[in-house]
């Protein structure tokens, strides 16, 4: 199926360098947001050891031989152990981790994973539905019915993440499976975007502009907002 994808990041307007990464590889139909966490160089070595990791293996020429499903879990444990190792063999590195968000086109579907709190989003004209779910302490809290997801946009404290790559050696990730329509879009994004812009605008966005000019549209209305994190949105459209 043909699709078209476009991607940016910006470091924001309060943050000294960029954390997140990504990865577009139109070939192997695989596409990655990484948001990386710990300090002194840490989240950024760690979203580019993950999305190096996703590159080589959905990209192995053996990589057809497994099921998409297990081509994700294998990318995903591969970053984690790689992640956690270099971790524990560079003390300034301690501690470091990155959620990542990861779609996988084959065979005319779209396979999702996620660890963290990027996200996916599907957009269907004239609605956008949150694919993935958040890894993070406000959802679990949602989830265990002890905050109501309006106070839950009231609280600080709203990145803490539950989950992410490398952290601990070995992550689990949810995977689902999609199958794409024509006209569907798909946007992958950190939470420098979700943090600064509500759902409502997002498919506002999308309603109102022709699909190749949003992903600028989506960095400038995070940046207007605040622009307190790194920012990076990647849109595939069928
Ligand atoms: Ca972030």
């Amino acid at each position: 199926m043909r699709f078209q994808v476009w991607c940016l990041t910006d470091k924001g307007l309060k943050r000294q360098g960029n954390q997140d990464s990504f990865l577009v590889d139109e070939k192997v139909g695989v596409f990655v947001v990484a948001d990386g966490v710990g300090g002194h160089m840490g989240g950024e070595v760690a979203s580019a050891i993950a999305v190096e990791t996703v590159r080589e293996v959905a990209g192995h020429v053996k990589a057809h031989q497994f099921s998409p499903k297990e081509v994700l879990l294998q990318a995903y444990t591969e970053a984690s152990h790689r992640i956690f190792d270099r971790a524990t063999q560079e003390p300034r590195l301690n501690g470091m981790g990155t959620t990542m968000v990861m779609a996988y086109l084959r065979e005319g579907k779209l396979f999702i994973a996620n660890v963290g709190d990027s996200r996916a989003y599907l957009y269907r004209k004239p609605y956008v539905w949150q694919v993935t779910e958040d890894h993070s302490l406000i959802n679990e809290q949602i989830r265990l019915g002890l905050l109501t997801e309006e106070q839950a946009k009231k609280t600080i404290g709203k990145n803490v993440i539950t989950r992410s790559v490398g952290f601990e050696r070995d992550v689990f990730p949810d995977i689902m499976e999609r199958e794409v329509s024509v006209g569907d879009t798909f946007l992958l994004c950190s939470d420098g975007l979700t943090g600064m812009i509500t759902d409502e605008r997002m498919s506002q966005i999308f309603n109102e502009q022709p699909i190749d000019k949003t992903t600028p549209l989506f960095i400038e209305n995070a940046l207007a907002n605040g622009g307190d994190d790194n920012v990076t949105v990647l849109v595939l459209s069928f």
